[in-house]
């Protein structure tokens, strides 16, 4: 039986709320399909520098690196901060050090009491974002800030490499799916966009059966919220993709339904799309779905018959538990806490396995 080593890094604020009910999902997978988990925990993220002044130890990257897959919950405190004014975001870290260059967001409408928009029942807004996590505006997030000077710029940054693997990512989902792969740019206006659409252009070509198209970001975001239906796969450089994963999550109930895996070539990190939400941190109430869901997509992307098994059974379970509107969290209006929400969708894998 095939045990993996995952690095576990549940963080700040809701994060270790949200990891121990994933956690706990993963264990009820062990009883259900023939794999074992050795979990071990690693010190990250902004209350790790408050106790030891580094926010990412090199023991903690090291775990990561060698590690079959990380999971995390949420960095970052709004009033811990570097002497640039800029938050702690050693998830940021992670991602560059690991070249995790793809930030996978799948946005699912589980049940239509989830969503603010009226008509859209389950499985009908149905996309993913593929994020681009090693460049783009996030290239200069570590200039130093000139307080005192009249300007800052902050550079974007697109590689050839960058750009054509993170298109080349977003292609092969979109062959899997429904043939459809969205490049979201405003390469009307910036140089370094119409060069991104140069690549992505030139990538599409490798993949024929598969409708490649092109819409600015102001347009898309329009778009996802008049029709999110019409979106597939969609593709974009790294501050686009964080502000649009945001607005897909609030599509289908917020957060706490947004699930999100960083992978490269050789590692992988999975991660909700959420950050730390200090404003409910430590009250029992984040909504764990998108945390739990970020552990199907280890499992997915940690391949083999079993993890597959144990991906779906998880899938079945949220499926069922988030199917029925007696089980909403309060970011959906609902009384059901974090605990019982993981205990309810455990319940639920259990008598299906
Ligand atoms: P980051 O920039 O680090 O991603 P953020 O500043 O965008 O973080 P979040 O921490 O994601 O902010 O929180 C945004 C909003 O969503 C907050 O109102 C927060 O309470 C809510 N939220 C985030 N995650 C959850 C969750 N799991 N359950 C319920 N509400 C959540």
């Amino acid at each position: 039986m095939r045990t993996y080593k995952i690095a576990v890094l549940p963080g700040d604020g809701i994060g270790p709320e949200v990891t121990r009910e994933a956690l706990r999902v993963l264990r009820a997978v062990e009883s259900a399909a023939a794999l074992r988990f050795e979990f071990k925990e690693y010190a990250c993220g902004a209350g790790e520098y408050l106790r030891n002044g580094d926010p990412l130890p090199a023991a903690t990257l090291e775990a990561c690196r060698a590690a079959d897959a990380t999971l995390l919950g949420a960095m970052g405190l709004p009033d811990v901060r570097w002497p640039s004014g800029t938050e702690m975001a050693p998830q940021l870290d992670i991602r560059e050090q690991l070249d995790l260059y793809a930030g996978v967001r799948p946005i699912y409408l589980y049940h239509e009491a989830h969503s603010p928009l009226k008509g859209y029942r389950t499985g009908e807004i149905d996309f993913v974002i593929f994020r681009e996590n090693t460049e783009g505006m996030f290239a200069s997030r570590k200039n130093a800030t000139q307080f005192d000077a009249e300007e800052q710029c902050d550079t974007l940054r697109i590689t050839r490499k960058g750009a054509a693997r993170i298109a080349r990512a977003a292609f092969r989902e979109a062959e899997k799916r429904r043939g459809l792969c969205t490049l979201v740019d405003k390469a009307n206006v910036l140089p370094s966009m119409a060069y991104f659409r140069h690549v992505f252009d030139a990538v599409a070509r490798e993949f024929p059966t598969v409708r490649a198209e092109h819409v600015y970001v102001d347009a898309a975001s329009l778009y996802l919220v008049k029709n999110p239906r019409r979106f597939d796969v969609l593709v974009m450089e790294n501050l686009f993709g964080d502000i649009l994963s945001d607005l897909g999550a609030g599509l289908v109930g917020g957060m706490g339904m947004a699930p999100s895996a960083d992978v490269g070539d050789e590692h992988g990190l999975f991660q909700p799309s959420h950050g730390s939400a200090p404003d409910i941190a430590g009250q029992g109430i984040a909504n764990p779905v998108a945390t739990i869901l970020s552990a199907a997509m280890m499992l997915e992307w940690l391949g083999g018959e079993e993890a597959q098994h144990g991906a779906a059974l998880i899938r079945a379970a949220v499926a069922k538990v988030c199917g029925d509107p007696a089980n909403l969290t309060p970011d959906l209006g609902g009384t059901v806490g974090t605990v019982a929400m993981g205990e309810k969708i455990v319940a639920a894998l259990e008598s299906a396995a």
